[in-house]
């Protein structure tokens, strides 16, 4: 048999990889603390789950669902984006619900890139967007993200001729996995560059609603220009606890929204209905959970600090997102201070390099495991100490 090229070209999916040596450690008796993957612990909110048990005995969400999702759904996500952001949006031109934000950021690439065509891809990063890139047929320009310019890309550094060819450009604030933020003037140099170079501009706002110490993440979608040529993409996955759910949107510009409703509908056919009708629930109803939910990983967050501080790691303060990124110390590589705390400590993080080159130098350590066990991973990463590494 002969498998595609392109699926060659896939490194194994970071998470695939850890959880599969989570399985074996567990299985050997081990008991092992992840601070592995972004999956949030703490259970969907009971109006949402209640909500999904009375619409699942209404017989007409049995059926398939229209790819463009309930008229209520879409009214609902442009009532959210309105209340939260104070952005306006047209439900039904300007808004898609998603099979989750990942469904989409996969599927987006498809709507902009051909065989041969540049995006320009920010690294370290979520993987989905180079992979994307690359299941189109298409070369991610790396925008290397460095610590000393707030973990945001150096636009001025990317070649003309590249600027000039590039289709798309992805970008995600707050950032998974360095935790940084983006200001809104930041996002008007993107605008700008993007509008200059006529590449369609796709933002990813998966965490805009975990700010810590009352700090509030804005939308993309406020920046002036932004509609013209770009998408957001959110989700109600960390936001609600809702990743087993899922379900996700992409909103904004009218003509790309219309794209990528066309290569969905070619592929999927929505989400399923009793589904849409929790995310109503949660984006119309009361929002004290959302707070509940950030108090908890601050604390968290607070937390692992104080143990990495014990430990002698550094790590800037995150603003936002479920994540600590903290420095691996000289000597080190990202993966062996990662297979060195999964060995002697039993603690699973992930390290920096899963996310691109330039996440080398780093380990990401996510804010999604219950109280008592961010507490017993703290009390071992207190007790251990680095080895030092000798010649
Ligand atoms: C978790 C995450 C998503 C995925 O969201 P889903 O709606 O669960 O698919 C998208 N982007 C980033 C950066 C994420 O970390």
């Amino acid at each position: 048999m002969n498998f595609s090229e392109r699926l060659g070209k896939l490194a194994p999916y970071p998470f695939v990889e850890i959880s599969r040596i989570i399985a074996a450690k567990r299985a050997a008796g081990a008991d092992v603390v992840t601070f592995g993957i972004g999956d949030p612990d703490i259970p969907t909110p009971q109006p949402i789950i209640d909500r999904l048990l009375s619409a699942s005995q209404d017989p007409p969400n049995h059926r398939y669902p229209e790819t463009d999702g309930l008229p209520e759904v879409r009214r609902a996500i442009a009532h959210w984006y309105e209340n939260r952001f104070g952005v306006t949006l047209d439900p039904d031109t300007e808004v898609l619900p998603l099979i989750g934000a990942k469904e989409g950021i996969g599927h987006a690439a498809f709507c902009f890139l051909d065989p041969g065509d540049i995006a320009l891809v920010p690294d370290p990063a979520y993987p989905v967007y180079g992979v994307g890139t690359m299941f189109a047929g298409a070369e991610s320009y790396v925008m290397p993200l460095y610590e000393s310019n707030g973990w945001l890309p150096e636009l001025d550094a990317i070649p003309t001729d590249v600027a000039r060819a590039a289709k798309l450009m992805w970008l995600n604030y707050p950032n998974n996995p360095t935790s940084a933020v983006a200001t809104q003037e930041d996002f008007a140099s993107a605008i700008a560059f993007c509008r200059e170079n006529d590449i369609a501009l796709l933002h990813d706002a998966a965490y805009s609603e975990v700010g810590y110490d009352g700090y509030r993440p804005g939308s993309f979608l406020q920046v002036d220009g932004s509609k013209d040529m770009g998408l957001e993409f959110h989700s109600l996955s960390k936001t609600y606890n809702m990743t087993g759910w899922r379900i996700g949107m992409a909103v904004g510009n009218a003509d790309m929204i219309k794209a990528l409703f066309q290569i969905k509908a070619n592929l999927d056919s929505g989400i399923p209905q009793a589904i849409q009708e929790m995310a109503m629930e949660a984006l119309t109803g009361p929002q004290d959970c959302v707070d509940d939910n950030v108090a908890i990983y601050q604390r968290r967050r607070d937390r692992v600090l104080s143990a990495l501080k014990v430990l002698g790691l550094s790590a800037e303060v995150p603003k936002a997102s479920l994540y600590v990124w903290a420095r691996v110390p000289e000597g080190y590589s990202s993966a062996e201070l990662a297979a060195r705390l999964l060995k002697e400590t039993d603690i699973v993080v992930t390290p920096g390099s899963s996310y691109g080159t330039y996440g080398e130098g780093y380990i990401r350590l996510s804010l999604t495991t219950p109280d008592e066990q961010v507490e017993k991973g703290c009390q071992r990463l207190e007790a251990w100490s680095i080895p030092t590494k000798e010649g």
